[in-house]
């Protein structure tokens, strides 16, 4: 794709969500919207960079790692990682992410503990399906996990991250996870982030109080490869 075309969609995209959030009522300055970067090449990251993305995301470790040293250059970049972590990978993700927004058990959370380290934003993901092989947390269980992570001074709990199933209206499913949210912030009061809505479904995330928008191909076009 030209980069004539990535800007004209991140234009279009970015008058969706201001749009969208104008309907619901909020202001489209709560919103952050997340550029998922996977499976491009860090070419691509560069140039989202030069058109002013700041925030992007990745869902693979090695893939992650290794686009992060390649581009250690652009200073305000800020990575989120949303794959599933490997416990025994968590310290390397520690070290390359801004924020994880995909943290699911106690092992992760202490495999992601660095004593003494500066606190890592984390956010933990909710499993909106009733497939346990998904990755996040049941919902039942978030609060006695953000708990957990609240117990931990090198992370910072900054709120929930979920992705709608396939077979349930997104925006009944975002309505739940805006419940779950509640109750986390009734655990830590200051984890507002709601991290939710994707290429197809952004609107009905923001209209049910998402902050945080992680969006793959409505911006770079599809994924070259998805081997
Ligand atoms: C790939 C991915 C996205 C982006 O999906 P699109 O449909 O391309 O917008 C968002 N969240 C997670 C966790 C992903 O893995």
């Amino acid at each position: 794709m030209s980069s004539a075309a990535l800007e004209s969609r991140l234009a279009q995209v970015d008058g969706s969500i201001a749009d969208a959030a104008r309907s619901a009522g909020r202001d489209p300055g709560e919103i952050t919207r997340i550029v998922v970067t996977k499976f491009h090449p860090a070419a691509l990251v560069r140039e989202l960079f030069a058109l002013g993305v700041r925030d992007v995301a990745e869902n693979r470790q090695q893939e992650f790692q290794a686009k992060h040293d390649e581009l250690t250059d652009l200073g305000d970049l800020r990575w989120h990682f949303v794959g599933q972590v490997q416990s025994k990978k968590a310290r390397a993700v520690r070290r390359a992410a801004g924020a994880v927004h995909s943290v699911d058990r106690d092992k992760l959370v202490a495999a992601l503990d660095v004593p003494d380290a500066d606190p890592l934003d984390v956010l933990v993901q909710i499993n909106l399906t009733d497939d346990p092989n998904r990755g996040g947390v049941r919902e039942g269980d978030a609060p006695r996990l953000a708990e957990t992570i609240a117990r931990t001074p090198s992370l910072r709990l900054r709120g929930v991250m979920a992705v709608a199933p396939l077979d349930e209206d997104p925006a009944r499913a975002f309505e739940r996870l805006a419940g779950i949210a509640a109750r986390v912030r009734g655990v830590v009061p200051d984890a507002s982030w709601i991290s939710a809505g994707m290429s197809g479904d952004f609107a009905e995330a923001i209209a049910h109080g998402a902050t945080h928008l992680r969006i793959g191909t409505a911006i770079t076009g599809p994924r070259p490869s998805q081997v």
